[in-house]
């Protein structure tokens, strides 16, 4: 049977150094031809007339069916948190494998996938957490692992039974360097933390909005400028999950003057939302928007938004955590529960791609459609080993492809949820842009918001250290 063709004509395509018009053959799963005026006579042609034209968000920092150190799982199955991906134009998603102590490495990453085989929509690859860094787990299941295509590993700073302490750190580090991973850190000072939540609940603070109190900025800082010392001492090149502050971010800025090799994100609900919001009139209502760190103040967002316009910062990813607002999620231990009670975690693989895009549209940032490329998909792809199959429109690219309409007025609402949260903490956010289709390898899994894909058609991608960084 001859392979299926599509072709993508008249959109305004992001090539990796231009936006222009171009056409896009799509040969099998894989773009053939980017050129003007492409004549083919393909099985499908999508007319991208006054449409952008992007590759597929790759969304690094998910959390899907997870399960937590407590026990909870998330409340997203592979098939509802890819369905949230896809809707939200996303085509690749990075969600984790969580290791506790006295679990096999192996045991758990090979559960992961059946979870992820059975339900994903989009392609994925993982990281591994590790939280019980027992011998054999670091040099005996860590480097066969790795050698198998999980080049990514995720380490806590804090978090009870989930931190590891500064030998087990350099361990990994030095682990990692040895078999060629990428190494992710949750960077807070716990006991900074620990000492804060025995406070603020002896004086009778229980409301969510002291979660902001909890985790004062100065543990962001204080666990930034050692995991970097780390980092530097062993050569090990880290990535600095969800930067949260401005004083975080200059930790970053003034290591990366240095001349320290290294990555940090942060995610869309840094850039876009404030601690205002865990101080809701419904006491309950303000457990929608914990999640650690905490979102802060409207200056620490706009420092954010400076950091990426300086390429500080290198990517945005959504930290999707979803836990459902009712007593199987935020509210498992009760009606009424402190701060320290509520799971923390929010949704937001489905509206980290339009809600950041229609901030760059709006110019509210300095950022290009090009740069939302960078932080959203490319950079993402190169860091964690899936460019250049993944991450850009290009000859020989998987046709992970998105088509935006830009023209569109969408209103935020918790009833366009799919994933397993039952709320968006986005509700009421007024965006111009929404992904009119999205293609994953040359198939439609989205059209209008209408899901194409089949349970299952995603597909893992093996990964190694990545050339490109
Ligand atoms: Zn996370």
């Amino acid at each position: 049977m001859p392979q299926k063709s599509l072709l993508i004509k008249n959109g305004t395509v992001a090539h990796s150094d231009k936006l222009d018009e171009s056409d896009i053959l799509v040969l099998g799963e894989t773009i053939a031809q980017i050129e003007k005026n492409i004549s083919f006579d393909a099985d499908r042609v999508i007319d991208a007339s006054n449409m952008l034209v992007l590759p597929g968000g790759v969304d690094s920092h998910c959390h899907i069916e997870q399960r937590s150190a407590s026990g909870l799982i998330n409340s997203d199955t592979f098939y509802t948190g890819t369905h949230a991906a896809a809707l939200g134009g996303n085509t690749s998603v990075i969600p984790f494998a969580a290791q506790y102590d006295g679990d096999s490495l192996i045991k758990v990453v090979e559960d992961y996938h059946q979870l992820a085989n059975k339900g994903a929509l989009v392609d994925y690859s993982m990281h591994m957490i590790i939280a019980g860094p027992s011998q054999n787990v670091i040099n005996e299941e860590l480097p066969k692992l790795i050698k198998e295509g999980h080049s990514s590993i995720k380490i806590f700073m804090t978090y009870d039974r989930l931190r590891i302490d500064d030998k087990s750190i350099l361990e990994i580090l030095n682990k990692a360097k040895e078999n060629g991973a990428m190494v992710s850190v949750h960077a807070e000072n716990h006991e900074m933390i620990t000492n804060k939540v025995t406070e603020l609940l002896n004086s009778e603070c229980y409301h969510p909005k002291y979660h902001t109190d909890s985790h004062p900025v100065e543990g962001e800082v204080d666990a930034f400028e050692r995991i970097i010392k780390m980092s530097e001492v062993t050569e090990q090149p880290i990535m600095i999950f969800h930067v949260s502050s401005e004083k975080g971010l200059s930790v970053i800025r003034d290591a990366k003057k240095r001349g320290v090799h290294f990555f940090a994100e942060t995610c869309t609900q840094y850039l876009t939302l404030n601690s205002k919001l865990l101080d809701q009139e419904i006491v309950t209502d303000g457990a929608k928007w914990i999640c650690s760190p905490p979102i802060r103040d409207k200056n620490d967002s706009v420092a954010l938004w400076s950091g990426l316009e300086d390429n500080i910062l290198d990517c945005v990813t959504s930290d999707h955590a979803p836990y459902s607002f009712d007593s199987e999620g935020k509210f498992f231990k009760g009606n009424n529960p402190n701060f320290k009670e509520i799971p923390n975690g929010m949704p937001g693989l489905h509206w980290r791609l339009p809600v950041i895009l229609d901030h760059i549209l709006q110019k509210k940032s300095k950022l290009s459609i090009l740069d939302f490329v960078r932080i959203t998909s490319t950079t993402p792809a190169k860091i964690y080993g899936l460019f250049p199959k993944k991450g850009q429109i290009n000859i020989g690219s998987d046709a992970d492809i998105v088509i935006w309409d830009t023209n569109k007025n969408m209103l935020l609402s918790d009833s366009m949820v799919v994933d397993g949260s039952k709320y968006n903490p986005y509700k009421d956010f007024k965006v111009t842009c929404w992904p009119k289709e999205v293609i994953l390898r040359g198939n439609t899994i989205v059209e209008d918001n209408d899901l194409k894909a089949d349970q299952g058609s995603g597909k893992f991608i093996p990964t190694a250290l990545s050339e490109y960084i």
